[in-house]
């Protein structure tokens, strides 16, 4: 029998159902199977939610940071207690293997953490004045609500990412899950209720993005949106928040270059390529997903590419030995078969993968095999758009200033490695290459302490690190002067 989860939205510290009625089913990408139903959220929803956050709003920013900090270190040690029911939920809803889930609600927990501590060290500055008897400093304030939008290939590293910040420098949240992850952000949301947060600081409300998302960028009580998603919805996203000069935070996408030189560790560069490319499911904008490699070692670093990429254990996420998941939804498998066809009709060659893995267990799933393309002829799709799955095009060049230009040559400045032994080479390159990260000898990890978001069309906007904290908080300058009348 299937398990079906019963979602409901959190507004003004109730769990409710839409004024509608109608709900969303949510999907096991791994059996096509109905795991669960939410509520399908209308405008009318949402503005409760914001108006439930409007409320809260005076109270909670009276709160001392270390009070806040109490409720959220709460929440965080029982996401941590509950970390193998969450993990178990969100591989249900995501797809990837229950230990990459497990450790995202882990991780997810140490952020909110991080940020609870850090909200307590937070300091304005006094200035010194030019005019006699003026006194003068900067207090950072909260910026009031701040409307989540979350996407599903991390939700709970994402809630974390941005619930976390924002309720610990005192704004209230609406949060808007993904339609098709919703299931661990109300179980997260859960677990701070039961820590105390108080009712309407933190509302969840599921549904359509163009319904629930449209109204959260748009609607004039919201101070700040911040987003992680498709580059278009992000520009939609700016347009609606335009009109009532919103701050906005768009995290959205990228198309990673990872440069091999001809000097590189290749063993090193091979694990990082496929842990990078095929973790998630390929479902990460910071895997590495163009691999320009120098011609004198390509055969050498794609044999040891192709061993490891064997090793990985297409399945059901539940199943302890699968090590890469199904895609997480139908349009998106179909997004990277269109991409692979298109680079195969260019005369790129297929060394693995490149079609859905066969047998009853995956019949009804989203699953692909893990891809390795060569020959792939500049101008492929693959070369220029976000491949959001487990493919990875390799290209030969003749020397790093090469790769570097073809790494730049894209909208996307998300992330960007370049892999060799010799440090002014990288020093180099991390001059030259156009992206908010820039690794070396290493790919794809973003700790939360770092701060983390792109340049060009990958969006504008820091999550992780203090500098988040900083993001959701205005600054006021304050003057108060001292002079007494015949002074
Ligand atoms: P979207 O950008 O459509 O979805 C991300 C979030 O935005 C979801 O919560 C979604 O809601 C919401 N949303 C959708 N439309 C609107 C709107 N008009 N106004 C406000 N919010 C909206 O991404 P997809 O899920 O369609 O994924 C498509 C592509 O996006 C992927 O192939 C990938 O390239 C990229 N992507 C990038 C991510 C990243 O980490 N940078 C994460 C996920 C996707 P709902 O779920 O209800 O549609």
């Amino acid at each position: 029998m299937v398990e079906m989860f019963d979602g409901k939205f959190l507004i003004d510290g109730e769990w409710s159902k839409s004024d509608s009625g109608s709900t969303i089913r949510v999907l096991n990408p791994a059996t096509g199977q109905t795991i669960g139903e939410v509520p399908n959220g209308s405008v009318e929803d949402t503005k409760r939610a914001i108006d439930a956050a409007s409320q809260a709003l005076s109270k909670w920013r009276e709160f001392t940071p270390h009070e806040r900090a109490r409720i959220l270190f709460e929440g965080a040690r029982l996401i941590k207690n509950r970390s193998n029911e969450l993990g178990r939920l969100l591989t249900m809803e995501q797809g990837k293997p229950l230990s990459e889930a497990t450790g995202e609600v882990i991780e997810a927990a140490d952020g909110i953490e991080f940020y609870a501590e850090a909200a307590t060290k937070m300091h304005g500055s006094v200035i010194s004045s030019e005019i006699e008897h003026r006194n003068l400093w900067v207090q950072k304030e909260p910026m009031g609500i701040v409307g989540i939008i979350i996407p599903w290939n991390y939700p709970a590293a994402m809630f974390s990412g941005k619930a976390g910040p924002a309720l610990a420098t005192g704004n209230t949240v609406v949060l808007k899950p993904a339609s098709n992850t919703p299931l661990t952000n109300l179980e997260m949301a859960r677990a701070m209720v039961e820590a105390g947060i108080p009712k309407g600081v933190l509302n969840v409300v599921t549904g359509p993005g163009p319904v629930v998302g449209n109204e959260i960028a748009k609607n004039s009580k919201i101070s700040k949106v911040t987003f992680t998603g498709e580059t278009e919805t992000g520009k939609q996203v700016m347009r609606l928040a335009s009109d009532t000069l919103k701050r906005i935070s768009l995290e959205l996408g990228g198309n990673d270059p990872m440069i091999v030189c001809e000097d590189a560790d290749l063993e090193l560069a091979a694990t990082g390529a496929a842990n990078g490319r095929y973790g998630n499911c390929g479902q990460d904008c910071v895997a590495p997903k163009r691999l320009y490699v120098h011609k004198s070692v390509a055969e050498k670093f794609i044999k040891l590419f192709l061993d490891r990429v064997n090793l990985i254990r297409v399945g059901n996420g539940l199943d302890p030995e699968t090590t890469m998941g199904p895609l997480n939804n139908s349009a998106q498998r179909a997004d990277v078969e269109r991409l692979v066809r298109d680079a195969k009709d260019r005369g790129a060659e297929v060394l693995s993968g490149g079609k859905r893995p066969e047998g009853e267990s995956y019949a009804n799933g989203f699953f692909y095999e893990p891809t390795v393309l060569v020959s792939v002829p500049d101008g492929s799709l693959i070369l220029r758009e976000e491949c959001f799955g487990p493919a990875l095009p390799i290209v030969q060049i003749s020397d790093m200033q090469e790769g570097i230009e073809k790494a730049n040559d894209s909208i996307y400045g998300l992330g960007a490695s370049i892999w060799t032994k010799d440090v002014t080479k990288a020093m180099d390159a991390i001059g030259q290459l156009q992206a908010g990260t820039v690794w070396v000898n290493a790919c794809s990890d973003t700790p939360i302490n770092v701060p983390f978001g792109g340049i060009k069309q990958s969006g504008f906007g820091r999550d992780h690190g203090t500098e988040a904290l900083e993001a959701y908080c205005e600054m006021k300058s304050v003057t108060i002067n001292s002079k007494r009348s015949g002074q």
